[in-house]
């Protein structure tokens, strides 16, 4: 498979190059030159596969011959070997046809172990292969930095910087990142907004001697690898629920526009899904473009469901190169339109296009906790907050009441327990190999916003330079 980026400025690559590089050098993101697609029969034969089997055979036409069937089944069973549930990631019913896909029993009990997990073997397999050595620089809104973290401790063959906002990240959240002491992680804990701290990983890749100097490596969402893992548990939830026979919907606790994105690609390469519900906090750029067509970014505000606190949302851009027929320049012009004024318009053909499959809808804090507590009430559920937000959507879109509508469940409720406890009086409690978590030794660097500061403490703590 070879790859494209969506400014059509860049070199066509293959798909460990595409891995290896995260943002591509004219600015734009990586997208297969075409998606692969899978018959009725082919989808039908999932049902009842382990998640391991259904993982091999969505993520195996975007590698091609690149890694070897062997290697490609042995990573993919010791990244989801570290899941707390053998079923990796389950459905559970929470009405007669709603659903909620727990996407939380990974190492740092949110979605995104689901990617980290394959992704750091798959940068270890082709560096090692390679004889080379990376640094990743990545920024979190609290769970990608410590599911990174997690997934690539310890590793002779990287280097690892997370960049998270200073104080806006929860307890728990900063804590799986900092009490993590191996020597090849490193904790930058930024004065400013998650925005403030993409941005900044932005530019560190588009200074290309930087960028060289310290064989830089990314893996935010914008990485090619973890939308693809991220396909995977449509596929395996969609079959248990009468796919490919039976259609169904998804509403998806967005930030980054990843996890819904992964969606969409699983309906390119043939599921059947009804409708993708983008389901964001009051941080709502992404339910305002997808409802009026206008993407004006606005200013963060923090909420109680942080990991979804962004105005940029990255992965969008992936959208866009896709609904504008595959045209790099038009993606160019709206992307510098956004770094101009804030801003751009997506044109009415197009903006109908995507309303037949994406539904979008914002989710007060009111609202949020009000969906925790009732959700508690009928039956006995704890969710986490970012899923609240999802089922709060589900629910203004549920269209067709017999079809499956199925609710990510982005992170453990014990993620998040002030919130859980503030709307139903019970404390969530953390699995328990992490009830240690608080009596950890805790070690980060607070720096300030600013590119150079930034660039001179990874130069000087990185074993490409040091
Ligand atoms: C990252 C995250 C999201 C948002 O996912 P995107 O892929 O960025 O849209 C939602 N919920 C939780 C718990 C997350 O960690």
């Amino acid at each position: 498979m070879r790859y494209v980026s969506t400014r059509g400025q860049a070199p066509e690559l293959g798909f460990e190059e595409v891995l290896l590089t995260g943002l591509a050098r004219d600015g734009g993101l990586y997208v297969p030159t075409e998606w692969p697609r899978f018959d009725e029969e082919e989808i039908a034969s999932m049902a009842g596969k382990p998640y391991t089997e259904v993982a091999y055979r969505v993520m195996a036409p975007f590698i091609g011959d690149e890694i070897s069937e062997t290697d490609l089944r042995g990573m993919i069973e010791e990244a989801y070997g570290t899941f707390g549930h053998d079923a990796v990631a389950p459905l559970s019913q929470i009405g007669p046809s709603d659903w909620l896909l727990e996407l939380y029993h990974g190492p740092t009990l949110a979605f995104k172990d689901v990617a980290m997990q394959i992704l750091a073997r798959l940068f270890d397999h082709a560096l090692a292969k390679r004889k080379e050595r990376v640094t990743i620089v990545g920024a979190t809104s609290g769970d990608t930095g410590s599911a990174a973290i997690e997934a690539f401790r310890g590793r002779d063959t990287t280097d690892i910087f997370i960049l998270h906002p200073k104080g806006r990240v929860s307890e728990v959240q900063r804590r799986q990142m900092t009490t993590v002491l191996d020597s090849n992680v490193h904790n930058i804990a930024v004065d400013g907004t998650f925005d403030d701290c993409q941005a900044l990983v932005k530019d560190m890749f588009n200074d290309h001697s930087f960028r060289d100097e310290i064989n830089l490596a990314g893996v935010n969402s914008i990485n090619w690898g973890r939308v693809m893992a991220q396909i995977v548990y449509y596929f395996t939830s969609a079959v248990a629920l009468g796919a490919p026979e039976r259609a169904l919907s998804y509403s998806v606790p967005t930030g980054n526009f990843g996890d819904v994105f992964a969606g969409y690609v699983a309906a390119r390469m043939g599921l059947p899904l009804v409708r993708l519900v983008v389901a964001t906090n009051t941080n709502d750029i992404l339910a305002r473009a997808l409802t009026t067509g206008r993407y004006d970014v606005g200013t963060v505000v923090p909420t109680i469901s942080p990991s979804m606190d962004i105005q940029v949302s990255s992965n969008f851009e992936r959208l866009l190169f896709d609904m504008y027929g595959r045209d790099g320049g038009q993606v160019t012009r709206m992307m510098e339109g956004l770094k101009q004024s804030g801003g751009f318009s997506i044109d009415e053909p197009r903006l109908s296009a995507a309303n037949q499959v994406f539904a979008a809808s914002r989710t007060s804090e009111d609202d949020t906790k009000a969906t925790i507590k009732k959700l508690f009430e009928d039956n006995g559920r704890l969710i986490d907050p970012h899923t609240a937000v999802g089922v709060f959507a589900a629910e203004q879109h549920r269209g067709h009441r017999r079809l499956p509508m199925v609710t990510l469940s982005t992170a453990h409720p014990a993620k998040f327990p002030a919130a859980v406890e503030e709307a139903t009086g019970q404390a969530p409690a953390l699995p328990a190999r992490m009830q240690d978590l608080f009596d950890r030794e805790e070690r980060l660097t607070s720096l300030p916003n600013d590119l150079a500061a930034i660039q001179t403490y990874i130069r000087k703590h990185n074993r490409m330079t040091a």
